[in-house]
């Protein structure tokens, strides 16, 4: 009895890795450990120059060795210096400097994954240095920005803004709003009447990326949590967003408020007024 169910077991297995070998998952893991094994090759490469290097000593390799890397070294130090005080004076005088567009990217796509890291070292919560984040990037979005049109500006808003007994569906157009004064939603559209700006309600990442991309903005102005606004300004880079946080008296993404006064700033000041 024990010898047929074995035998059982055999074929099926088989199968299975059979029909593994067809699936579509496949290529997806072959991949994964081909790039795997790239970075440990790379990592043995690294430390085996690491330990080499030394050892052998940089002029027994080559005379002019340690020259050309105290060189090297050296335009590393300067550029990054370089890079530092320049984002170090955008800030601090709101002036936009030839290549701030550039200094906004660094900082979006190197600086802020990298000081995440290091405040973490030193117990400062992601959250602080989110909003920090989003305090720099405001002031490089400021100091980069051009007057646009009223179309060329989005208002780009949080779902959870929406009072949460309301039924009215404002994702698709925030202009079905019954402006019952429920929610600070009234106010928002209010002031994108006002200036001709769009406004628009996104309940996550995703869609907030597709209007994006179907309104083609050249600045946002964005109201959410920090979390939300760190992803959102990397991922609509180089479209400049002001960010503004939104405020949670009951919590978390339910009922929340925003600074309408700190919104119409922003409008006003990329319309120029
Ligand atoms: S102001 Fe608009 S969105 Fe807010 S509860 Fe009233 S109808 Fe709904």
């Amino acid at each position: 009895m024990e010898k047929v169910q074995q035998r059982n077991i055999i074929p099926v297995t088989a199968d299975r890795e059979k029909s593994d070998s067809n699936s579509p998952e496949r290529p997806r893991k072959r991949i994964f450990i081909f790039l795997l094994l790239v970075v440990c090759f790379v990592m043995v490469g690294f430390a085996f120059l690491l330990w080499w290097v030394p050892y052998v000593g940089l002029s027994n390799i080559h005379p002019s060795l340690p020259l050309l890397l105290a060189i090297a070294f050296g335009c590393m130090v300067l550029f990054g210096l370089g890079g530092a005080l320049t984002l170090i004076f955008t800030i601090i005088r709101g002036k936009n400097l030839f290549f701030n567009r550039r200094i906004r990217g660094v900082v979006i796509r190197v600086l802020f994954p990298l000081l995440v890291g290091v405040g973490r070292c030193f117990g400062i919560s992601k959250d602080e240095i989110r909003r920090s984040f989003v305090a720099i990037n405001n002031k490089l979005v400021l100091a980069e920005a051009k007057k646009v049109k009223p179309n060329e500006l989005l208002i780009l808003l949080p779902h959870c803004l929406q009072n949460h007994d309301c039924e009215v569906r404002i994702t698709g157009n925030v202009e079905n709003c019954k402006a019952c004064g429920k929610c600070r939603i009234k106010d928002l559209v209010g002031l994108s009447e006002k200036y001709h700006v769009p406004a628009a309600v996104a309940t996550g990442g995703t869609l907030a990326r597709r209007i994006v991309v179907e309104k083609k903005p050249k600045i946002i102005i964005g109201v959410a949590c920090e979390r939300d606004l760190t992803s959102g300004i990397q991922d609509s880079y180089p479209i400049p967003v002001f960010g503004i946080f939104n405020q949670r008296p009951f919590g978390p993404c339910y009922d929340t408020d925003v600074n309408l006064e700190l919104v119409e700033k922003g409008i006003r000041t990329f319309l120029g007024y």
